[in-house]
Formats: C-alpha cells, structure tokens, sequence
C-alpha cells in the first residue's frame, strides 16, 4: 500500500477514491501491510446501491496473534518508553496531515457507510479537534503526592502507567470519528493498539493506519485487523490484550464482558441507548422542532445517543409533533455526494431489513405514522438502503418501538402531563446514555438535569459533543467515559509507590 496520495481532492469523485484501487485492502500489523494468513477476504458493499466496493482481508484468530504480539511488542520496546513529548509530537503530525487530507476522508465514508457527505465534512472540526486533544493530555499526565498516616515517615506518590495493549472494537457509524475516539487515548496514555474496525465500513480507519506510519509512528503501535464479529471475538478474548475498548451494541458488549474474563481484561463500553428527549411546552418551539427532529434523524437515526423518546407535553403534542413530522417530510432524503442530501442510506442491507421490522412493529401495536413510515422501495434510490424520516405519534411506553433501540430514522412520540410523570418515565429503560430537556425554566431544567439517569444530559440543544466533555453511559449503555480529562485514564493504570524515608 502506497502512502497517500499529496493531493488526492483533485481525484475524488462520486463512488470513486484513490484509496479505491482495486485491489484487497490489507492487514496492518507491526508496521507492514499482509494479507490475512487464510488468504481470505470479504465484500465491502456501498450502501447507496447495493454494490461492491472493494475485497478487504478478513482477519482470523493467527492474524488476531501476529498483531497482539506486534503491539505487545511495539509497547515493551518503543512507545512506552517513549516520551511525552514525543508522543505528542506524532499526534500533532498525524493532526496535521489529517486536517490537509480531511476531504479524503470525508469522502470514503460517504462511500463505505452511506453518510451525506454534508455531515461527513462537518465532522472536520470535531475530528481534528480529537487529535489534537490528545495530543494535549499525552503532555498532561500525572500522578500525586500522598499525604499518609502510616507510624514514621514514609513519602507516596502515585505513578501512572499505560495499561499496555489495548484491543479496539469499533461500530460503523462514524467509522474515522469511532477509530479517533480509540487511537487518540490510547497512543497519548503510551499504550498499543490492535484496532478492528466495523466490517461494514472499514476503509477510513485502515486509511488512518496510513496517515499515522507517515506521521511518525513506530511500526506495532497502530496494528489494524478488518474482518466481522468473530474477528472481534478473538481480540477480545487473547490473552496478551490488557485492555478492550468498545463502541457497539449491548449485546456485544454483554459478549465482550465474558470473553475478558479470562485474563481479566480493563473495559471500557460506549453501548446503546433509547434517550428521552423532552420538550415543555414552555420551550421556544422554533428551536425545539428542528432540534427534535435531527436529534434522531441525523446519520439517519444511526447515533448511540439519538433522542428517539420524544416525550412532549399533552397540550402542545399534537402541534409540536406535526412540525416534526413536517421537518422530517422537509428534509432532503437522498444521493450521499448531493450537497443538499440530509439524509442517506442506512448501512447495510441487515440494517434496513431491521428498521423496517420496527416500521412494522410500530404499525401493529397501533402507533401513529405522522411520516415516512416504509422504505423507499420505488425511484432513482430504490437499489439503495434508504428510509426516509419517520415519525409515529400516539405511542405508549410498552410498545416495542417506545422500549428497543431501533438505530434508524424513527422517532417515538410521547405525551406526558408533568415533570414528576416524565422523570420516571424517562428514566423507566435499560439504557442511560442521553437525555435532552427543552425549556426556559431554569429550574425544571436543573432538576431533570439531575434526575435524568444517563451519562449526558443536554438542556435546549441535543447531541453536543465536545472533546473536552466526557460521554459515556448509565446502567447498560456502558461504563468508562470517552474524550474528557477522564478518558485517557482509562487506558492508565494507578501504581502507588511508598517509600520508607526515615
Ligand atoms: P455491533 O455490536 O454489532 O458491532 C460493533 C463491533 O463489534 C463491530 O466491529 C463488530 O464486528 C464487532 N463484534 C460483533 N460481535 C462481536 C463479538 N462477539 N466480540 C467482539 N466483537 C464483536 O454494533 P453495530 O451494529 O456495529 O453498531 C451499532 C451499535 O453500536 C448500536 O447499538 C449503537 O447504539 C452502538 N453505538 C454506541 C456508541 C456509543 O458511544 N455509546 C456509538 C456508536 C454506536
């Protein structure tokens, strides 16, 4: 594999990439680009039309070795060891090059995942952002002095140390965000990485595997291993991984859980949700409706952390969800390299037969469709796995599509007649990662606020994300917090060193 091309803008174009060569992607492991031991490849599909994209090496248990043991290496011998300094430097050069080549990026996972390239340019700030974050905390770290009550006089401090090879499971809908959200942590803390990205949209993050060997990065600290599930199963389950960062589905997560059982693996889990977003009927509804409407339809509903609880109060429900559903039926459903497309397609053929199961859940237990409703099946996007905005009125909190994470653009609306009632409504679910509350009672707001069971809790905006603002979850959407002052410390262990001095 070639490094990447200086000026690749000039040759993007609709369906076509640089990156796209013909040729199988391969595996990254201790700074060299292999095919898989098997041999063996699987499809990438474009999801806009059903076609191929490229072979991509399908990595098995030996490669899942190859690579634990690259990284385990790469940590022992260089990057452990390395300074801080240093590992901020490569970081910040990974930034940069990033940042030139952003477009690049953006582009391919229009490609691999189907998101509008309107939304995958606009993660550019966020991403970069990223990087350079961590770059800051790989010169921010430290332990403390402890004062102790032990009889004469010992000093203790505490050290802190990288936990050591980390094995990364990543979902596929932010592929380069979801890969930045592990890389970046875990090189600033000094660990190793063994990455695997989502089979469904790969290319950005083995790309990423480039741009860091160009950036400076000694071969083994960044090993990428592209395959499905069980690709996953036996990163998660080796033996010489210290650390398993996951972003994905609670089931997995569940599966994650048992398979680091072995050597007792660190975990860190972004889960799934089903976040209730509430609107008082108080709230500047014209800030309100578009809120309501894109804390679930954007990325086309594929978002951890969408507001797919839309709890409005009774005497503004029928008006307030009309204009979401009248936003929804507004926005532009369409080809993802169209500027004006809002939103694309769902990522893969599974994932629209999925949706379409709730759409039908939702018909049968008697909700509303306010819009959308069924997939578009006729016209210039039929080949593709498209869902328009879909909006179900009059649903009740035992329905199926009130309780299960539906990770499509589908909004459950509703009512409810007092804060008491949606507090214990809102939180009555499994999941606990966000919550949205629009008002102007500042009080109502600071109380839900701190009622509402979820790691996040967003007051008049939705899904504001910042790498300085820890994210994560409640009960079974997860534990472990990502970006923040928090997140690097979950890739550090506390060593306490006492020292007799007297
Ligand atoms: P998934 O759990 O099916 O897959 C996630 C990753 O895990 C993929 O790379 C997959 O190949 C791998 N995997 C599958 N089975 C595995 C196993 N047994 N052991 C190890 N790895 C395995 O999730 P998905 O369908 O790709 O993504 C959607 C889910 O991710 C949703 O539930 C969504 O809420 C969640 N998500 C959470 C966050 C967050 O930050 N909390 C962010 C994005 C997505």
């Amino acid at each position: 594999m070639n490094s990447l091309n200086p000026d690749p803008s000039s040759r993007l174009q609709p369906h076509k990439h640089p990156f796209i060569d013909g040729k199988p992607k391969k595996l990254l492991i201790g700074g060299q680009w292999r095919e898989a031991v098997s041999g063996k490849t699987f499809t990438s599909i474009n999801p806009s039309n059903g076609r191929p994209i490229t072979e991509i090496a399908d990595a098995g248990a030996e490669d899942i070795d190859l690579a634990v043991h690259a990284a385990r290496k790469a940590f022992e011998t260089t990057w452990r060891k390395c300074k801080p300094l240093d590992r901020q430097a490569i970081l910040n050069a990974a930034a940069d090059i990033f940042e030139k080549r952003y477009e690049e990026f953006a582009w391919l996972d229009s490609i691999d995942y189907g998101g509008p390239i309107s939304r995958t340019r606009s993660g550019k700030r966020r991403h970069v952002g990223l990087l350079r974050y961590y770059a800051a905390q790989a010169v921010s770290l430290h332990g403390e002095t402890i004062e102790n009550s032990l009889p004469g006089d010992f000093f203790t401090y505490t050290l802190k140390e990288p936990i050591g090879v980390v094995g990364a499971i990543t979902p596929w809908n932010g592929p380069v965000g979801n890969s930045l959200w592990k890389i970046g942590p875990a090189l600033a803390a000094g660990c190793t990485v063994v990455l695997k990205p989502s089979e469904q949209a790969s290319l950005s993050t083995l790309m990423l595997g480039q741009l860091f060997l160009d950036a400076g990065l000694p071969p083994g600290v960044l090993n990428i291993v592209t395959g499905a599930g069980a690709t996953g199963a036996a990163l998660a389950a080796h033996p010489g991984v210290d650390k398993v960062a996951f972003t994905g589905s609670t089931a997995t997560g569940q599966a994650i859980v048992r398979a680091s059982a072995g050597n007792l693996k660190r975990l860190s889990l972004e889960l799934g949700g089903k976040s209730p977003n509430i609107v008082f009927a108080d709230a500047d509804l014209d800030e309100a409706v578009p809120g309501a409407a894109m804390a679930v339809f954007a990325n086309s509903g594929q978002i951890c952390s969408a507001g797919t609880r839309l709890f409005v109060e009774r005497k503004i429900y029928e008006e307030f969800v009309g204009r979401v559903a009248e936003y929804g039926r507004s926005i532009k459903v369409g080809e993802v390299f169209d500027p004006e497309t809002v939103i694309g397609p769902l990522v893969s053929e599974t994932q629209l037969n999925r949706v379409c199961g709730y759409l039908e859940a939702g018909r049968s237990e008697g909700a509303r469709v306010m819009a959308g409703g069924r997939r578009l099946s006729e016209g210039d996007l039929a080949s593709g796995y498209f869902v328009p905005p879909t909006v179900f009125g009059d649903v009740r909190d035992d329905m199926k599509i009130a309780r299960e994470e539906i990770f499509g653009p589908v909004i459950s609306a509703l009512p409810f007649d007092n804060i008491e009632e949606v507090i214990t409504r809102g939180n009555d679910t499994s999941f606990g990662l966000g919550a949205g509350v629009w008002t102007k009672d500042l009080s109502r707001a600071h109380r839900l606020s701190r009622e509402l069971q979820s790691g996040s809790v967003w007051v008049n905006c939705y899904q504001a994300m910042d790498p300085a603002v820890p994210f994560g979850g409640y009960k079974m959407s997860g534990y472990g917090r990502e970006s923040g002052i928090q997140h690097v410390e979950e890739y550090l262990n506390v060593k306490a060193v006492t020292i007799k001095v007297s």
